[in-house]
């Protein structure tokens, strides 16, 4: 009842092992001493009794209570002696003394061995969910900007496809290109290019609501895939943070550096593929290149060639 009751939290050992171990061994002694010449058999718990504690509790305590039980059984012994002076056979208590002086300490050691195997995997299971936890990182998130990758990107963009089917909500996705970014290298180096990189990603997450998934879908292009929000939405939301980065001033040590992007924008259309939404973002994008950068296109404009 204080274990289930939850009064036993409080204390550390929540399943009150220790207190039942010593609890079980005067039980036992009391037994003892009321057996008269059964009293051998009595002494067969006992070898249960501290396996309760191989789970948890340490191995000082489990020697403790090992040397614990036998100094009860010890002194129980002597006393029924000195108070029934040859009533029981000195023979049969000294050698069940004996045989318990051999046998609790081994079972003792047995439980300790299981405890230290049960933190070992405990262990081993906590290394190897820190370990899968990594490689999730590293097979979902970009190096160089943290954000997700496309192969992440791909797998939440079929998430939404099928969500969306069912729920009958739209979603969005813009395809974002960094404009004349390899005269960013020239000029900058390909570390200053790494840097605008960066600030672009934490701009563009912090830009985003907290539902949409800012991706790395190649070296300085992007994907932000926008859950719930139809292309006109989108649209405003791409050309936000298009003038949010516009302004940007990155520093650098050759000086600030400026960039801008070009996007295209495309909603997606129910019982479409995901790619046919890409390739129309896509279409959207080039048309944003075309049209001389740092701009926002709708895709589905007449100028899309339709495939
Ligand atoms: P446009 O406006 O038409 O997009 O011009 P652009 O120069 O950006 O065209 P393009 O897509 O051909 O060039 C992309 C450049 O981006 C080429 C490559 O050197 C650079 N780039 C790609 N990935 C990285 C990267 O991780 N770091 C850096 N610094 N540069 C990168
Ligand atoms: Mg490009
Ligand atoms: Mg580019």
């Amino acid at each position: 009842m204080l274990i289930r009751s939850g009064w036993s939290r409080r204390f550390e050992d929540a399943a009150l092992s220790q207190a039942q171990i010593v609890f079980a061994i005067f039980a036992v002694m009391a037994g003892y001493t009321i057996t008269g010449a059964a009293r051998s058999a009595v002494l067969l718990p006992f070898v249960v009794v501290l396996n309760f504690g191989a789970f948890s509790i340490g191995w000082r305590r489990m020697v403790q209570l090992t040397v614990f039980a036998l100094v009860v059984m010890g002194a129980v012994i002597v006393w029924m002696h000195a108070r029934w002076p040859g009533r029981y056979s000195t023979v049969v208590d000294l050698s069940n003394f004996l045989i318990c002086m051999i046998t609790l300490p081994g079972v003792s050691a047995l439980a300790m061995r299981l405890n230290s195997l049960q933190a070992r995997l405990k262990q081993q299971r906590l290394d190897l969910k820190a370990a899968l936890d990594r490689i999730q990182d590293l097979a979902t998130l970009d190096d160089l900007t943290g954000l997700a990758n496309r192969r992440r990107a791909r797998e939440l963009l079929l998430t939404e496809v099928t969500r969306v089917d069912r729920a009958v909500q739209p979603f969005s996705v813009a395809l974002l290109d960094l404009d004349h970014f390899k005269q960013v290298n020239d000029r900058f180096g390909h570390a200053g290019g790494d840097q605008i990189l960066r600030r672009f990603s934490e701009v563009a997450r912090a830009s985003v609501r907290s539902v949409d998934t800012v991706a790395r879908w190649g070296g300085e292009e992007f994907l932000i895939l926008m859950p719930e929000a139809d292309a006109s939405h989108a649209f405003e939301a791409m050309e936000r943070l298009r003038e949010r980065i516009a302004v940007l001033g990155v520093t650098s040590a050759q000086g600030d550096m400026h960039f801008t992007f070009s996007a295209g924008v495309a909603g997606h259309r129910l019982g479409q593929s995901v790619d046919d939404t890409i390739i129309r973002a896509d279409r959207a994008l080039y048309r944003a290149k075309a049209a001389g950068r740092n701009r926002v296109e709708l895709a589905d404009n007449a100028n899309d060639i339709q495939k």
